[in-house]
């Protein structure tokens, strides 16, 4: 058993053991999902009745569409607003910013976050109001508590302080504070021309070590880096227990390394936690246990859907498709049916491993909760990332090299089915063998059967012709 695992039992005991979660007794992520529902329900009608009269986008729209927001009662009902896209929102930010009038003491505009990974042009800024910062406190304190952090616990803040005021940064600030945890800013990252401030991933480590942190906060990618740095000059990061790992999936393979980075005694106590952060949301869902799903722990404030990347119509329960973001009781910036350019699967009702009520969004792509949908493609119908199926062969031993091909099964025939044919060179292995495991990762990847090919491999990869081995071939 790993310490990330969990039960609803020892869920609700952790509660009990620390007075800043014991007395929250308005957590929604604890009430039956009836109540659940009657409460977003009702904070979607009053969100709705404020977009309607104050914000200037969504005014214009359900004048121009006939959205009558008075029939709007349920979240089922949302289907009568047209889904707002990601390039819509780019080309005029401060549309979508409520102007509360008159306004009241808490409407005041208190912080700007900006969306990142945008490929086109400028971010957009993002605003919060002091109610959504309050909002946002008290999400950030839920989430710590899904992740079983305590008031003993000391924080090390690793996301780059950047140029951009950035969700990853600023929410573990509110995380740390919310619940009441010691907590040191790294501030690494890159100097402005004149801004001596940024502190080097050594400096970091000694941090690390100094303040003796139990919980690692940053990008998945620089953490690893950050361990094995660690792991070579011989830090004493014995304490590290947490590491909340953001911005890419980390598969399996990728936790186990990290934890192997670590003193040897405390590897199995480590937990990795893999979250899904989106500025649409404000700061992370995470994970009650490792690859158990991605709790949003503010269902009172965002609603999600899953559409049908073609029809815009919403998916049944746990179906692959495009993420759809509806803010259901915020001031600042309130987006409606927002779709963030994300796929992902999602499932509500109560989580069997934590017991907490609320959506989940849960792994239908190799290890990752949510691809850039541009990056999946479609092979006869099912969504596959190529991502998932390069990061299940990367780990099967004996193939040497190997390449993905989607192909028509006719190719003179435009109408005929997909395929998938993984061709592959192999050493020291039994073709048949590995031809079995390799179908069975791509099944548990993809579900979908390949065929295996076996090739030599400068058919792949002809180091005197290209670099780069072509890992992924579209010949539709
Ligand atoms: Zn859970």
């Amino acid at each position: 058993m790993k310490a990330g695992d969990i039960t609803p039992r020892e869920a609700r005991e952790f509660i009990e053991r620390w007075p800043v979660y014991r007395e929250d007794r308005d957590n929604p992520l604890w009430s039956d999902p009836g109540a659940l529902r009657a409460l977003q329900e009702n904070n979607l009608r009053r969100q709705l009745e404020l977009v309607a009269e104050f914000s200037p986008f969504y005014r214009k729209v359900f004048r121009r569409e006939r959205v009558e927001v008075e029939k709007i009662r349920t979240l089922e009902d949302l289907e009568r607003i047209p889904v707002t896209m990601k390039e819509t929102y780019l080309e005029n930010p401060l549309s979508f910013l409520l102007v509360i009038d008159p306004p009241e003491p808490l409407d005041i505009t208190y912080e700007i976050t900006y969306t990142s990974g945008t490929t086109t042009g400028a971010p957009a800024p993002f605003f919060n109001s002091t109610y959504d910062m309050y909002n946002i406190a008290l999400q950030m304190r839920r989430m710590a508590e899904i992740c079983r952090m305590t008031p003993e616990d000391a924080v090390l803040n690793l996301f780059p302080y950047g140029n951009l005021p950035h969700v990853g940064f600023h929410r573990t600030v509110h995380f740390a504070s919310a619940v009441g945890m010691r907590l040191v800013n790294a501030m690494v990252g890159r100097d402005a021309p004149g801004f001596p401030l940024h502190r080097s991933m050594d400096e970091a480590l000694e941090l690390a070590e100094r303040h003796r942190a139990s919980v690692l906060a940053g990008v998945g990618r620089y953490e690893r880096r950050f361990l094995v740095r660690g792991h070579q000059t011989g830090a004493d990061l014995s304490a590290v227990r947490l590491i909340m790992a953001f911005g890419d999936a980390v598969p399996e393979g990728v936790r186990d390394e990290m934890r192997g980075l670590l003193p040897t005694e405390r590897q199995e106590e480590v937990f990795v936690n893999n979250g899904y952060m989106l500025t649409e949301c404000q700061g992370p869902f995470v994970e009650c246990r490792e690859f158990g799903g991605n709790h949003n722990s503010a269902p009172n404030l965002y609603h999600i859907e899953i559409l049908d990347p073609e029809t815009l119509r919403p998916l049944p329960e746990g179906e692959l498709g495009m993420l759809a973001v509806t803010h259901l009781d915020r001031r600042g910036t309130v987006l409606l049916r927002y779709l963030v350019g994300d796929m992902a699967a999602v499932e509500s009702g109560t989580c069997p491993h934590c017991g907490r009520c609320g959506q989940r969004l849960v792994v239908r792509m190799g290890s990752t909760y949510a691809v850039r949908a541009e990056k999946v493609i479609r092979v006869g119908g099912k969504l596959v990332n190529p991502e998932a199926v390069k990061s299940q062969l990367a780990g099967v031993k004996g193939v040497v090299e190997y390449q993905l091909v989607v192909e028509k099964e006719d190719p003179g025939n435009p109408y005929s089915p997909d395929r998938l044919i993984i061709r592959m060179s192999v050493a020291g292995r039994m073709r048949q063998d590995l031809e079995e495991e390799v179908v069975a990762k791509v099944r548990e990847a993809t579900n979908i059967t390949p065929l295996i090919h076996f090739v030599q491999s400068p058919e792949i990869y002809d180091p005197t012709m290209v670099l780069k081995a072509t890992r992924f071939l579209d010949k539709r």
